[in-house]
């Protein structure tokens, strides 16, 4: 079926380039990591690229195939490259864009992980690496230099929840010949849609809002054109960062709710944030859909809604963060986000220990911010084990 005209929430349940010969109303998963060639000159034609047919699971696989199809017409790219996390997708970008001697500008809150293994691998290779503030876009502009091949920017920002203009980066990468990669993970393309705003690669962890159910881990890449496709996807192959048709198929399915998901926790998280905005315990709460967050205006521009994460530090901070991490029942004290359940977790101490004091300080992740991923439970109950929690402080 042509799914190109239709809406968001039809083509994440009709969506995927897929047919299946027996009429499956699911895509089925092909749990097989090799393909039979019709003959011998059929191999030969698919392995020089002459023929569409499948080969090895690593290089292609149909039931990955239709779910990197469906992402990557939900983020209006060229293609998709799936892959075995989230991770994997950065390091797949970073592999295939940058080399020896090359220059990276990225957002100083990022996911942990992502300024790590740049900092602390990618530099043992010769990649230099800036991490600036890209809220305030001179600080972007001011760190490009004549090596720079890769602008990086995640936002919102983890944890920090601050928000970069996608578009202005875009611009100014555009007049120095740069690529723009985003990490899409915390909206979703139902909320955010980088590629439109002029960004060449978009990426997601997949095992939070896509998957939504905290039952796998997975990622994916986007790229808006097809040279930068092809060399995103060549890296993966080659590197073997490749998803598994199982994985692939539980996102097909996961995505499927992506829109309804996202609404409620949505809807649940606007509630939330006002409850904690109020609560004289509170110092303060960063949230997009509050007019309090600095950069209120920018994200109703670029995003669709305000999303489900919210930011906030107690009053009496890592003392006060931990005496209400250990007395919430409902939310799960557990890093990740995006899944149907609600989950809590203290970023300096959790997901972004790896990285030195001072970077975390510098990057605004104060030791008492906690992270808060709403889910899609009754929101009464989720502000009243925040109130008890609370009240134990
Ligand atoms: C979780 C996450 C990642 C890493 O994804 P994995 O699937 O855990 O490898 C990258 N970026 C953001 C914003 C994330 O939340």
């Amino acid at each position: 079926m042509n799914t190109k005209n239709l809406g968001f929430n039809s083509k994440l349940i009709h969506g995927g380039d897929f047919e299946d010969a027996l009429g499956s109303a699911t895509v089925p998963i092909y749990q097989t990591s090799t393909f039979a060639f019709k003959n011998a000159d059929h191999g030969a034609a698919c392995f020089a690229g002459e023929s569409d047919g499948f080969i090895y699971t690593r290089i292609g696989n149909p039931t990955i195939g239709a779910l990197e199809s469906q992402i990557a017409d939900l983020e209006s790219g060229f293609g998709g490259i799936a892959v075995s996390s989230g991770m994997a997708a950065v390091t797949t970008i970073y592999m295939g864009i940058l080399g020896q001697g090359a220059h990276i500008v990225s957002s100083a809150a990022v996911y942990g992980p992502s300024r790590v293994v740049m900092e602390q691998h990618f530099s043992r290779f010769g990649v230099e690496s800036t991490y600036v503030n890209s809220e305030n876009i001179e600080e972007v502009r001011n760190a490009i230099r004549p090596n720079t091949k890769l602008i990086f920017i995640e936002t919102p920002a983890n944890p920090t929840m601050g928000i970069t203009d996608i578009e202005a980066v875009c611009k100014i990468a555009k007049e120095h010949g740069i690529l723009v990669a985003v990490d899409n993970t915390f909206c979703s393309p139902y909320l955010q849609k980088p590629l439109d705003l002029g960004a060449d690669i978009v990426f997601h962890s997949m095992t939070k809002f896509l998957n939504g159910h905290a039952d796998i881990v997975a990622g994916i890449i986007v790229a808006k054109e097809e040279t930068i496709y092809k060399k995103l996807r060549t890296m993966m192959i080659n590197m073997g960062c490749n998803m598994d048709p199982h994985q692939a198929y539980m996102v097909i399915r996961g995505l499927k709710t992506l829109g309804i998901r996202i609404d409620r926790a949505q809807e649940n998280a606007i509630k939330v944030a006002n409850f904690l905005e109020n609560h004289p315990k509170i110092e303060w709460v960063k949230y997009p859909g509050l007019t309090s967050h600095p950069q209120f205006e920018l994200a109703k521009k670029q995003m669709n809604g305000p999303g489900c994460m919210i930011s906030f530090e107690l009053k009496g901070g890592v003392e006060a963060g931990k005496i209400l991490q250990n007395n919430v029942h409902l939310a799960i004290l557990a890093v990740s986000l995006g899944g149907v359940e609600t989950l809590i977790q203290h970023p300096a101490s959790m997901t972004h220990s790896k990285m030195d004091k001072d970077s975390r300080e510098k990057a605004g992740i104060t030791d008492g911010l906690v992270r808060f991923a709403v889910g899609i439970e009754n929101v009464e109950d989720i502000i009243a084990d925040l109130d008890q929690a609370l009240s134990k402080i």
